[in-house]
């Protein structure tokens, strides 16, 4: 065992065990932080985040309220049995479409959405395509759509967009409206009758994250280095625009990367995307988060004079017309529902901007910090804290908590803040100061022992260590045939030097003298204070002639050093010393200090200051 300087350690000891702590906790943070540079890791945290993300969607979205002006004509699966048996084909001819608008017109809706395609169609007869697109550009409340896509250009080819369609976007912010995510390279467009007739045309991209789930929304779409706004942007700001609010003709994007309507604002994404609050679930309302009613119902009240839709019921709305049939394919996996009608991610986002309650994630640098905050309080507890139950316990509850606050923030503030980050940082620091407390034990446990292997005085081993030492040389060097050596030393007239020079003087001398034995012998041999101003040294591996050697030198070490007392004199002193080697001077450990205690009264005896023999 290797000597460890009590008085040093117990100074180190506060100091090094903040000092691991603090690099544990800051070690923690920059790995993290070098990890989330990898791309993987990065996407994989994005995951799990974006579930946290869905898991407080689902929460909040129960004490949520839809804006009852949106009403949705919805195709279900009734509707399309419906269309099927009446007019034999599906889909409906585009003349009823024409009429619905001539019916909804007469009910006052406030704007009448077609989240459809009216591409060129070989089942669409002229005639119906022309009445359509005649009573589209009849009024100006009527909106329908175009898609874009990146389909390839030898099949079909990108044709240009009217003038009319096309939106300039004041950009102030670090928004990317170039980056490739929210561009296309193909449109599939409709009949030209309907798309060069009206302005009133929006996109109708959705865009899936990577587990294949809507959360964000395309405000503007890029195509051939134009934008073009969705048909729910446009939507929501025809209706506005019949409340006689103001509504910019130009977009603007301010230094926050909002998009400013009026008083509303559609925070986006550093891609230019915006993240969407959504209702549900579906299940609850027939398949509709929305107040909804089915096509049939419609067509029997437009065509048979069926009461079936309330008088008034579309009166100052805005009326969304899509499908909701499986069948139909435009099903939707968003947060709060897993088969989600397509229309409804549309009146999700006109319902936001309505209620302007768009989801704003928090920039990098709060994340940041608070992942900080959390684990420095963490590892902070763990550190004071002495119960590993109490601190574990802590540490559960300030998750919870923090849980708790960020699903209360999307709730009231619609703020997305980090989580997964945050909860990781804190279970790392609290590992991290576990692991860095388990060390310190050991240090402990270390210095516990040589406390009690060692004499306080003269910092040699103690009385105890020097007889456990005596016995284990013996049976060791029993088994091995070989040979150690025990000096025993005492300080020539001490009590004297104590009596002239005190007793503090006679401590300081001691402390030195112990010095020069430890300066004097190898690092594997073992200097104990035995009691008194007398010490030994046992000498491992070490016959008699080189045991006296060392005797010798040691005697002339001391009497050549002087030795300062307390009050900074100099003063000479000199021991006598004796030596036993086993197996010659004795076979036990008792034989060997008597042996060797009769050499140094020898010594003493021929008149100090000298090793002594008896042979
Ligand atoms: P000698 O050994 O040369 O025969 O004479 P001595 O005066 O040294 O005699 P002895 O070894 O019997 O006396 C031991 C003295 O050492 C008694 C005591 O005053 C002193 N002493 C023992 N332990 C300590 C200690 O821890 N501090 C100090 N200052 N003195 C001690
Ligand atoms: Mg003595
Ligand atoms: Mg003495």
């Amino acid at each position: 065992m290797k000597d460890i300087d009590i008085n040093e350690t117990l100074k180190n000891k506060i100091f090094l065990k903040y000092l691991l702590y603090s690099v544990f906790i800051i070690l923690t943070v920059k790995i993290l932080f070098m990890l989330l540079q990898i791309p993987h890791v990065m996407n994989f945290f994005n995951n799990i985040e974006n579930q946290t993300f869905d898991v407080r969607q689902n929460i909040i979205a129960k004490y949520k309220k839809v804006n009852p002006d949106i009403k949705i004509i919805s195709i279900d699966d009734a509707s399309y049995e419906y269309v099927l048996d009446k007019y034999g084909e599906w889909p409906v001819k585009r003349g009823i479409y024409a009429d619905l608008i001539e019916y909804l017109e007469a009910q006052n809706a406030s704007v009448i959405a077609y989240d459809l395609l009216f591409v060129k169609s070989l089942k669409s007869s002229r005639e119906d395509d022309l009445k359509l697109a005649k009573n589209i550009s009849k009024y100006d409340n009527v909106f329908t759509s175009i898609n874009f896509d990146n389909q390839d250009a030898a099949l079909r080819k990108p044709v240009d967009l009217p003038e009319y369609l096309k939106v300039k976007i004041d950009n102030e912010s670090d928004v990317d409206l170039a980056s490739p995510a929210i561009h296309f390279d193909n449109c599939r467009v409709i009949i030209s009758e309907i798309l060069n007739n009206t302005p009133n045309i929006g996109h109708i991209n959705a865009i899936r994250e990577d587990d294949g789930i809507i959360r964000n929304f395309l405000p503007f779409a890029g195509y051939k280095s134009e934008y073009y706004p969705h048909l729910a942007l446009k939507v929501a700001m025809k209706y506005l625009q019949n409340k006689n609010e103001q509504v910019p003709a130009d977009f603007k994007i301010n230094k926050n990367g909002d998009v400013v309507i009026g008083e509303r604002t559609i925070p986006l994404s550093h891609f230019g995307t915006t993240i969407l609050n959504w209702y549900g679930p579906s299940g609850s309302n027939g398949g509709h988060t929305f107040e909804y009613v089915p096509f049939w119902k419609v067509l029997k009240t437009m065509y048979d004079e069926e009461n079936l839709v309330p008088k008034d019921y579309f009166k100052g709305k805005i009326v969304y017309l899509g499908t909701s049939t499986t069948s139909l394919f435009d099903i939707k996996s968003v947060p709060t529902d897993k088969l989600f009608p397509g229309v409804e991610t549309h009146t999700t986002f006109v319902n936001n901007l309505l209620d302007n309650n768009f989801i704003r994630r928090v920039p990098p640098l709060v994340d940041i910090l608070v992942c900080m905050f959390l684990s420095l309080f963490i590892g902070l507890i763990a550190v004071r804290t002495k119960s590993t139950i109490l601190s574990s316990l802590v540490t559960i509850l300030t998750g919870v908590v923090f849980l708790f606050i960020s699903t209360v923030l999307m709730h009231y503030f619609n703020i997305w803040i980090g989580v997964i980050l945050p909860l990781l940082s804190m279970a790392i620091s609290f590992t991290g100061v576990y692991i860095a407390k388990y060390i310190l034990k050991s240090r402990d446990f270390e210095y516990t022992y040589a406390l009690a292997t060692t004499d306080g005085l003269t910092e040699l081993y103690n009385h105890r260590y020097f007889q456990e030492q005596m016995i284990h040389h013996v049976e060791t060097s029993k088994r091995y045939n070989s040979e150690f050596s025990l000096i025993i030393i005492d300080i020539d007239f001490f009590k004297k030097f104590n009596d002239n020079y005190g007793h503090q003087s006679g401590d300081a001398v001691l402390k030195q003298v112990a010095q020069v034995l430890k300066k004097n012998v190898r690092a594997t041999d073992i200097v104990c204070r035995y009691g008194g101003e007398e010490m030994t040294i046992i000498l491992s591996n070490t016959g008699s002639k080189d045991a006296k050697t060392t005797a010798q030198k040691i005697c002339d070490a001391v009497a050549n050093k002087p030795f300062k007392l307390a009050n900074d004199i100099e003063k000479n002193v000199t021991i006598s010393l004796g030596v036993a080697t086993y197996p010659k001077d004795g076979q036990t450990p008792q034989d060997l200090i008597k042996y060797a205690d009769a050499c140094l009264y020898k010594a003493k005896e021929n008149g100090r200051n000298q090793v002594g023999s008896i042979e």
